[in-house]
Order: C-alpha cells, then sequence, then structure tokens
C-alpha cells in the first residue's frame, strides 16, 4: 500500500490537514506500506516557499516521515503537457475563454432553460465555447481548455472502490453515472489559462506517477473523485483505491478554511500543545 499527503502550500496546515496526513500515515503502516508528500504548489500566484517549509516542519514535528526527493508539481508541466495533449488528440478538449460572470450571464439567458446546478468547480458550465466538431490542428498554449464531458464518456462504465465514505455515506464500489457526471459535473477546465494545468489533471498523472494505491483525503473530494476516474480511465492509468475521511470542523460546526489561523498547527504549537494533545483532538 502507498499513501500519500498532496497540500497546497497557499497557507498554513490546519487540525483538518493533520488529520489527513496522519490518517494516510496510518493506513500505510498498519499495512506495511508506505507514505509519501507531494507538494501541490501549481498555483504559483498563491503558493510561496515559506508554506512549503512550514509544512515540512509541522509534518515532522507531528511524527510523520517520508521518502525524499519530494515530488513538487511545479516541476511537472511538461508531463501535465504531455497528457493534456492526448486528450485533445482524441478531441476531447476545446479552448475557452469564459470568465465566472460570462458563465453566470449565460446561465441567466431564458433560453438555458434548466436551473444552474453548482458542481465541484462552481457553476456547471453551460456549454457556450463547446464546438460541434472537434477542434483540429495544434493544441494552444495560452488558453484555458475544458473537457467536452459527454464526448469523454462517450463508452465508458467508471466505478471505482471507496474504503472510507463519501458525503452521503457512500462506501464500497461505486458505479459513476455518465448523466449525473454531465449535469452536475460538466466540462471541467483542464488547463488554466495562469497554470497551463488544473488541480484534476496534476492529481491524476501525479498519483499515477508515485504508484498510489490508495489516496486518502477529505470528503469535500468526493464529487471531484468521478472527474479523476475519468481521467485515469482516458489516459491509460489506474484507478487507485479512494479513502474520502470526515471533515475536522471548528467549534461551531463550520469546515476549517486556510485562513483560519487559531486553528494553524503553528499556533497550537507556539501555545505549547503536544504532537500527542493534537492526537488526541482528532481522535487518533
Ligand atoms: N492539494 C489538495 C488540497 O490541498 C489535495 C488534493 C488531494 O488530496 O487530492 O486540497
Amino acid at each position: 500500500m502507498r499513501t500519500r499527503f498532496a497540500p497546497s502550500p497557499t497557507g498554513p496546515l490546519h487540525l483538518g490537514h493533520a488529520f489527513s496526513a496522519l490518517t494516510a500515515q496510518k493506513l500505510a503502516a498498519q499495512a506495511g506500506g508506505s507514505f509519501l508528500l507531494r507538494i501541490e504548489d501549481i498555483d504559483r500566484s498563491r503558493a510561496r516557499p515559506e508554506w512549503e517549509a512550514q509544512i515540512y516542519d509541522d509534518l515532522h514535528w507531528l511524527g510523520l516521515d517520508w521518502p525524499a526527493p519530494v515530488m513538487r508539481q511545479s516541476d511537472r508541466l511538461p508531463q501535465y503537457r504531455a497528457a493534456l495533449g492526448a486528450l485533445w488528440d482524441r478531441g476531447l478538449l476545446y479552448p475557452c475563454s469564459c470568465n465566472r460572470r460570462d458563465i453566470a450571464a449565460a446561465l441567466a439567458a431564458p433560453q438555458e432553460g434548466a436551473e444552474p446546478v453548482l458542481g465541484p468547480d462552481g457553476l456547471v458550465y453551460p456549454g457556450t465555447c463547446r464546438p460541434s466538431t472537434p477542434p483540429t490542428g495544434e493544441m494552444p498554449d495560452d488558453l484555458p481548455l475544458r473537457l467536452n464531458m459527454a464526448k469523454a464518456l462517450e463508452g465508458l462504465e467508471l466505478s471505482f472502490h471507496e474504503t472510507g465514505a463519501g458525503p452521503g455515506g457512500e462506501t464500497g464500489t461505486i458505479h459513476l453515472s455518465a448523466a449525473h457526471m454531465c449535469d452536475n459535473i460538466g466540462d471541467v477546465i483542464l488547463a488554466r489559462r495562469d497554470m497551463g494545468t488544473s488541480y484534476h489533471l496534476s492529481v491524476v498523472v501525479d498519483d499515477a506517477e508515485q504508484e498510489i494505491t490508495d489516496v486518502v483525503r477529505g470528503r469535500d473530494l468526493f464529487e471531484a473523485t468521478a472527474i479523476h476516474v475519468l481521467l485515469q480511465r482516458l489516459l491509460r492509468l489506474p484507478t487507485p483505491r479512494y479513502h474520502h475521511h470526515c471533515l475536522i470542523r471548528d467549534d461551531a460546526g463550520k469546515r476549517l478554511a486556510k485562513r483560519d489561523d487559531a486553528r494553524a498547527i503553528a499556533t497550537y504549537r507556539e501555545q505549547g500543545l503536544t504532537p500527542g494533545d493534537i492526537r488526541q483532538r482528532l481522535g487518533l
């Protein structure tokens, strides 16, 4: 078994991150497997070296260790572009420069009819830029690219194995419905203009490269897993098992945010708590 923790260095690690990392490490250790770390720093406008340094420091303090060198997504743009190129060559991507306001306006137009649906990446794209025939020629390297979801799903039956649980208690073999994915996820962005890639594309390419057998992460990413399983199939990569764990909430029941410094591991450390105190607080 191989698990991983894949934080983005865009803020301090908080209790939710500690829970994720410790759970991933524990599951691997119980099976005699290994635990890996990956730094998800494709968002160059928000990633900071000081947050990355703090991640290493907090995780070591919690008692975690991992093999070096650590994979950093900012080193892997060529691999992501190669994967995108394979999808482009199959006619599954199209350029789209619609911004959030364009999407909201298109959805508000009377001819669209249907109610706007909120998907894992925001409002489900109404298809304004989706071409009726796949674009030809070279893949543009300076434009956002969307996945043509309906076309990508043609003829595919998708499922994955959940060893934790989704938000509705989903566990075991999860069958993915193409109709549900078209209506509730839609044509997601796979290459963002400012990054040349996206979370979904990078995470799939990297989990395969690191030979992750069990992806351990928060339940908030359960819906996105359908996109990842589809991309694995399209890119001929193996689908790992998934373990979505419960989310750690603050005392008022709200999900912890990156800016919630009060629950940052660093704050607890300054207050003199021990790693044992943190584990106890997390029920681990
Ligand atoms: N980088 C993602 C985050 O910090 C983790 C995604 C994942 O575990 O798949 O939310």
